[in-house]
């Protein structure tokens, strides 16, 4: 029987390469003879436990390099390793299973379907994993205690703050095991209280429970809270600073 006491603690590897991008390029076509090339060879690998800001502009490629890394888009060329393995061909069924496996996604817009609960919101991707309904309810309030949302369990997402929908969002991403946690500009719709206790929650998520966490944000005061801040501008890696050294190794 499946009998976990807290959310999945994750024991990174720091010198450990998790995700690796080569020479990533992504072109869109917006239009019959348009081209749009948002991604212009782009290369950097994030190895485990790591936390990095993605920061730049806007329209300087973030969201489409976070979908390329969450198996959510493929690039147009170059590749895309997941520890070690080349995973740029994979089928999309195979995909989605990795993804399922491997990812969390933290949306701008919290996406928690309204007239669901919290609890239940957070039991989709448990249940989606194939775990109990008994497993995904008791990982489920676990999760929400241990972020101090226990009270809101029961309140529909739609009723719930837009702090709090964050926050039971980041929950949601927290209780799968999976090694690293995309979010895409998760405070941009919140005031600056509310966006450091999301950026405290994923700070948290970080240290405690070992989870790799990727963040898009516009905010300067989060991309210094982050270890590492990769400064994208125009498609292409500008600046990469790391606060905290990298582990060379295995
Ligand atoms: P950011 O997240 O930094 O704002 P995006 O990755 O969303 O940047 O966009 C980078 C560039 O790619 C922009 O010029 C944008 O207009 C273009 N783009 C993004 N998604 C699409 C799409 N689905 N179809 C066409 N162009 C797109
Ligand atoms: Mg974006």
């Amino acid at each position: 029987m499946e009998n976990i006491s807290t959310p999945p603690i994750i024991t990174p590897n720091p010198s450990r390469v998790l995700l690796e991008l080569v020479d990533v390029k992504k072109i869109y076509y917006p239009g019959e003879k348009n081209e749009n090339m948002a991604l212009k060879g782009i290369s950097f690998a994030v190895n485990e436990g790591e936390f990095v800001a993605l920061t730049g502009q806007s329209g300087s490629g973030k969201s489409s390099l976070l979908n390329i890394l969450g198996l959510l888009d493929s690039p147009s060329s170059g590749s895309l390793r997941i520890h070690g393995q080349d995973v740029t061909s994979f089928t999309s069924g195979a995909r989605a299973d990795l993804r399922l496996k491997v990812v969390s996604f933290v949306f701008q817009f919290f996406n928690l379907i309204n007239n669901l609960t919290a609890l239940e919101n957070i039991m989709i991707p448990l249940r989606l994993q194939g775990h109990t309904y008994k497993y995904a309810y008791d990982i489920g309030m676990k999760t929400l205690t241990s972020l101090d949302l226990a009270h809101s369990a029961d309140v529909f997402a739609r009723d719930l703050s837009g702090g709090e929908q964050q926050r039971v969002a980041i929950g949601r991403a927290l209780c799968k095991d999976s090694a690293v946690i995309l979010a895409d500009e998760p405070t941009a719709h919140l005031d600056s209280v509310r966006s450091q206790e999301v950026m405290d929650l994923l700070l948290k998520i970080n240290k405690e429970f070992g989870r790799t966490i990727i963040l898009v944000t516009h905010e300067r005061t989060q991309a210094d809270q982050a270890g590492r801040c990769l400064v994208i501008k125009d498609g292409v890696i500008a600046e990469d600073i790391r606060r905290i050294p990298v582990v060379v190794g295995v």
